[in-house]
């Protein structure tokens, strides 16, 4: 489609990023251009409107580029999911294994709750296991998963056959 196309022409392939036989997908001439950044937000807030998502959580730190417009487009309030040590107040903390060693990500306790329909907001899926962290984060919480929604997900990676299993019904969009 249009918007796909227009997309990918704004994803810039970096190869061996951050370390050799890697090829990152920067998202940042996406960004920098106004009609494409636009275009992701609408479709996102979109999203978050067919699924009756009450909020939106963004996964640090491009989550947050992509999910702050998106959450205010779609006139949702926006939760921060952060790496380890960051948030001031009291946490849910949640880690997962990596391929080398662990990761740890915490949400604000009080931003959740039972009642609360979640998007979780990402911009790339990879091995998926950074977005199933967060799920667990926003069941232990009490709220509910409205979706997965992602700029772009890297399919040799699995990242959507690991999440499906966790999302219980809910969608995983990959723009
Ligand atoms: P996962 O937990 O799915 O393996 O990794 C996803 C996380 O790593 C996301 O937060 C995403 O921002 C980052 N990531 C992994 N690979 C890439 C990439 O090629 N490009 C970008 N922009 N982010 C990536």
């Amino acid at each position: 489609t249009e918007i796909r196309d227009l997309l990918l022409s704004r994803i810039r392939d970096v190869p061996d990023y951050p370390t050799p036989g890697v090829l990152f997908k920067d998202i940042t001439p996406l960004l920098a251009d106004p009609a494409a950044f636009a275009a992701l937000t609408g479709a996102l807030a979109d999203l978050c409107a067919r699924t009756g998502a009450t909020k939106v959580v963004g996964l640090e730190a491009r989550g947050f580029i992509l999910g702050a417009p998106a959450a205010l487009r779609a006139g949702l309030g926006f939760i921060p999911v952060r790496k380890a040590g960051k948030l001031p107040g009291a946490t849910l903390s949640q880690s997962y294994d990596l391929e080398y060693g662990s990761a740890e990500i915490e949400v604000h306790a009080e931003d959740l709750a039972a009642g609360d329909r979640v998007m979780v907001i990402d911009d790339v899926l990879a091995t998926g296991g950074t977005a199933e962290a967060s799920l667990r984060l926003i069941r232990r919480a009490g709220a509910e998963v409205a979706g997965v929604a992602v700029l772009m997900e890297l399919g040799f990676l699995g990242g959507r056959e690991r999440l499906v299993p966790a999302l219980d019904g809910a969608p995983l969009e990959a723009l």
